[in-house]
């Protein structure tokens, strides 16, 4: 299959949308990352996903939709307090809600779990294109299961282009760095997984505790790089030859093959997997990463590099 990149106009996202309504896979830009649209409620395009993606079935999907009505229509809810508060306040945007499923929702879609992730993201494409399938829409991050997510359609076309349809491509992402995702079956929510959403601290919205979720124990977010490793700058002068430098702080490297990310959480993660996808391009067997700065606003970044390392 040879996938067609589609500038994201309005015959794109209209001919996109057919697509996926008839079963296929098409990438399609978010503010976080470039998810890999397929009709949520549809075992066989459910399928297609982790078979293309190659993505462990125990790995639940965000399902995506153009409201929050839709996103409630989804759960099943005692009390529906706390969704409308959190969806009000954060919707559409980088925030991810994880509650008990309603029925139709299939297992297949929630890795076996009862409960379902829903979202409603805030990119104008995505969100046109979801009111135009006027249907729930599984979007993992549209990359190889374990790889950097996609940030760009460049990066979209490299891993997945001989396995699915097409890719809308809008430029790179807003935030670059996937959705922040909390169970609110639990008052206050827990954070399963940081994410874009904690670039600003959530503060009391959540309990602040991370307690990790299905599908995030893996290696996860790594560039084909054999050696990935910390480093303080002191270490970063005393490399051996060869290495290559991932770095926050502005400096010339002479002679070695480097990355510059801005030193504020919000440029880096818009850079972050790009970079990686450059770096791991330069065939360098050793990647030295300069140690991030303490604070909050840091953890969904530090979580995404600890996870490329491990
Ligand atoms: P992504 O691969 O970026 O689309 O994000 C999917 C991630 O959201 C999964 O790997 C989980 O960490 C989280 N997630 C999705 N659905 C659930 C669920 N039902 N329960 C807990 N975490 C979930
Ligand atoms: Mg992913």
């Amino acid at each position: 299959m040879l996938c067609q990149r589609f500038p994201a106009t309005q015959t794109n996202i209209q001919k996109t949308a057919e697509l996926i309504r008839a079963g296929e896979l098409v990438a399609f830009p978010t503010e976080t990352v470039y998810g890999l649209g397929a009709l949520g409620l549809d075992e066989a395009a459910i399928s297609k996903v982790f078979a293309a993606k190659n993505r462990p079935a125990y790995n639940p999907l965000i399902l995506h939709v153009h409201s929050a009505q839709k996103a409630l229509e989804l759960l099943d809810l005692e009390s529906p307090e706390l969704f409308w508060q959190l969806a009000q306040k954060y919707w559409p945007g980088p925030l991810t809600l994880v509650a008990p499923k309603a029925k139709h929702v299939p297992m297949l879609a929630t890795g076996g779990l009862d409960k379902v992730a829903v979202r409603v993201p805030a990119h104008p494409v995505a969100l046109e294109l979801l009111r135009l399938i006027d249907a729930p829409v599984v979007a993992p991050s549209a990359n190889a299961s374990g790889r950097p997510s996609s940030t760009t359609a460049d990066h979209v076309l490299l891993t997945l282009g001989d396995k699915i349809s097409a890719v809308l491509d809008a430029g790179p992402c807003e935030y670059g760095l996937e959705s922040t995702v909390i169970d609110i079956s639990q008052n206050p929510p827990v954070v399963l997984r940081p994410g874009a959403l904690n670039l600003d601290p959530i503060g009391r919205d959540t309990s602040g505790k991370i307690q990790g979720s299905p599908g995030r124990l893996d290696k996860h977010y790594a560039p084909l790089i054999p050696e990935i490793k910390l480093a303080s700058l002191e270490e970063l002068e005393r490399a051996p030859p060869g290495t290559a430098f991932l770095v926050h702080t502005p400096r010339y490297f002479e002679s070695r093959v480097y990355e510059i990310l801005p030193n504020n959480p919000k440029g880096y993660a818009k850079g972050l997997f790009a970079a990686l996808y450059r770096l791991e391009a330069s065939k360098t067997q050793s990647l030295w990463i300069e140690r991030l700065p303490e604070g909050k606003e840091w953890e969904s970044i530090k979580d995404r590099i600890l996870r490329a390392l491990s």
